[in-house]
């Protein structure tokens, strides 16, 4: 089975649109989504009728939260705040709904799903390295756990190993960000998976940025998160 493995779309139709463009492209089975499909950029909703309509498996994400008022504003930076407090006015009842019912984890095919860490998920801590991702381990049950929310691809495994995937190691892999990279690589970062041969890649795709970019000025959020899309950062 192939799995192509999303997070972190933070609003942006334009990369979440190309996204399924080429995940439509490499036959795959299954797309699941690790949250965050809001905040930050000025298209909340139809992100959201897109991933409901696509995704097999969806979990909640840190700014998914605060758009429904279940994280406070001040866990957010000051973009981040603003953005969300224009998110909360944006969104429909019914997608209000649809990210309130979202579960903090998944479990389903061998792989566990969690946008920030297996381990306390609604901690939100970040795990970027050993000796964070150590601690996840014991957290997770399946060969692979999929996470998000620091919008940097990497591949742990459990022997202190970056960036390989071998047979019979288990791995935290972070997919990285579809909406807004940064890693300093603008391109849109997502994970497939191929279950039966045992093989995991990331894909890194380009996308309309400028469409992105316009789109939140003319929203009226913040310059700077129309700009950092420019610098994946
Ligand atoms: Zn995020």
């Amino acid at each position: 089975m192939r799995i192509a493995v999303i997070s972190d779309i933070h609003s942006n139709l334009p990369a979440l649109q190309r996204t399924f463009e080429v995940i439509d492209h490499l036959a795959v089975d299954r797309v699941y989504c690790l949250g965050d499909i809001v905040g930050y950029g000025p298209s909340p909703n139809e992100c959201i009728d897109i991933i409901r309509e696509r995704c097999a498996a969806v979990v909640k994400g840190n700014h998914d939260c605060g758009a429904i008022d279940e994280l406070p504003l001040d866990h957010f930076n000051i973009y981040g705040k603003s953005a969300i407090r224009w998110t909360r006015t944006h969104l429909t009842e019914t997608n209000v709904e649809y990210l309130r019912r979202l579960p903090m984890l998944r479990v389903l095919d061998g792989v566990t799903l969690a946008h920030a860490s297996p381990l306390n998920p609604e901690d939100w801590q970040y795990i970027f390295a050993w000796p964070d991702a150590e601690r996840c381990f014991p957290a997770f049950s399946t060969r692979i756990c999929f996470i998000g929310h620091t919008h940097i691809p990497v591949i742990v495994g459990e022997d202190g190993s970056v960036n390989t995937f071998r047979e019979g190691l288990r791995y935290l892999i972070n997919v990285g960000s579809v909406g807004q990279a940064r890693d300093g690589n603008p391109r849109i970062s997502f994970g497939l998976l191929d279950t039966t041969a045992s093989k995991f890649e990331f894909m890194r795709v380009d996308y309309n940025i400028e469409a992105t970019a316009s789109a939140i000025l003319a929203a009226r959020l913040p310059d700077y998160l129309a700009q950092r899309l420019f610098l994946g950062i």
